[in-house]
């Protein structure tokens, strides 16, 4: 099977792997994306000669044009330019690797194109559910999950035919723990940035590595789930499973539970995003069972880690609760890692910020950006106070 590829945020962690499954499966890669990243960029379109490329950082965008001006890449800027990669022409699938709110609305824009998604941007879904599932339904385009865990779930829906979706009773998400899986609250108080970045499974951007440390990325993940699977809340659970070797599972109306397995290399999720509903070899390690002997699952500590409550009730209550939660959070992820605020500042903020937010049940695309500016002035105000 050959796949038409644009790709957004390609320079990042989830990007590059991305493009590492393209090059073995030999897929043609027509758009690229980042931030600011030119070096990076630069490589990846002498090596995938895209038709277009994008940089969101003006000045930077200037720079690339000259630099690759010897190439056929038409280089754009700014957001617009992002979104114009989103639609571009001859594509297939667009696989939205970018970071945080940001890819909102070039997720919309590849939807309103009729584009298939990939999605790793897990932000766009928490912060935009709904906006982006009615434009998904009124379109007829497939979201693909790329999230470890979603592409479990959606591996373990292909054993549950059409007809019996509503046999499916129960969604278990499985989470690493961090790198402070049995921490106290009073040892969280003085944790590091260092110490925070250090994931023990899996190599990812730091702001999403600092959102398994506060376990705020499991709870992103489970209104991720919620969207993606229409299942409300109540019904997805959580367990902490500490060698990330489970990547989640699904339980039906007889109790009966369905997992997907693999060693911890997102190149499969991403794989199987793009090229569903077949199978193609991979690179990533044969899972050996016997190697590890033993597998661990307890529940998580939600005195310690907060955020995944947070999560769960904004998602309960709706509406613009979950954007402000998510803008909140992107803003104290950045401040902390900038050593701004302390670790545990963190989730007091997004669960003030997100309590003070509007109950707006039924939103606009205004109403999420607005909820997300409150919530990110609450927390800088905070901050400064
Ligand atoms: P990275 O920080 O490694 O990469 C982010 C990418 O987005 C880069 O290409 C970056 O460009 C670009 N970018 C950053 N800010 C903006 C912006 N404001 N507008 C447009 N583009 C921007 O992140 P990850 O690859 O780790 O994560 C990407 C997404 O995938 C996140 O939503 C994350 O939660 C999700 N995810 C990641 C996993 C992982 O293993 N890494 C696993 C599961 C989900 P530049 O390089 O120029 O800064
Ligand atoms: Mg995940």
């Amino acid at each position: 099977m050959h796949k038409r590829l644009s790709i957004l945020g390609s320079t990042g962690s989830i990007g590059t792997q991305a493009l590492d499954v393209a090059r073995l499966n030999g897929f043609t890669v027509r758009a690229l994306t980042a931030n600011s990243r030119i070096d990076v960029l630069e490589e990846q379109i002498r090596e995938f000669q895209p038709a277009l490329a994008a940089v969101v950082e003006e000045r930077a965008a200037a720079d690339l044009r000259v630099r690759v001006a010897d190439t056929g890449t038409k280089i754009l800027s700014g957001m617009d330019g992002v979104i114009e990669c989103a639609r571009c022409e001859g594509v297939d699938t667009v696989l939205n690797a970018i970071v945080g709110m940001a890819g909102l609305l070039p997720t919309l824009a590849a939807i309103e194109a009729g584009r298939e998604i990939a999605l790793a941007n897990k932000e766009t879904l928490v912060a935009g559910g709904r906006l982006v599932m009615e434009a998904a339904r009124a379109k007829g385009v497939r979201i693909l999950p790329v999230d470890s865990e979603h592409s479990a779930i959606f591996q373990c829906l292909q054993g549950a035919p059409a007809g019996q979706r509503d046999a499916l009773k129960r969604i278990i998400l499985t989470a690493s723990g961090g790198p402070f899986f049995g921490w106290t609250k009073e040892q969280l108080r003085d944790v590091t940035v260092e110490q925070a970045l250090r994931h023990p499974n899996w190599s990812m951007g730091a702001k999403i590595t600092i959102d398994s440390a506060t376990m705020m990325n499991k709870g992103l993940e489970l209104i991720e789930a919620v969207w993606l699977f229409s299942m409300p809340p109540e019904r997805v659970d959580i367990v902490v499973h500490r060698e990330s070797v489970v990547h989640s599972l699904i339980e039906f109306a007889d109790n009966s539970v369905l997992a997907q397995l693999g060693v911890p290399d997102m190149r499969i999720p991403i794989q199987y995003a793009l090229t569903y509903p077949a199978r193609h070899p991979s690179p990533v390690g044969q899972l050996s069972l016997a190697q590890f002997g033993t597998l661990h699952f307890a529940a998580p500590d939600e005195e310690a880690f907060p955020l995944i409550g947070v999560c769960r009730r904004a998602i309960s209550r709706g509406g613009v609760f979950p954007a402000a939660a998510n803008a909140a959070n992107e803003e104290a992820n950045r401040l902390f890692r900038e050593g701004k605020l302390r670790f545990l500042e963190i989730g007091e903020l997004v669960e003030a910020a997100m309590e003070q937010a509007p109950d707006r049940p039924v939103y606009t695309l205004a109403d999420i950006r607005e909820a997300g500016e409150r919530a990110r002035d609450f927390v800088r105000q905070n901050v400064m106070g």
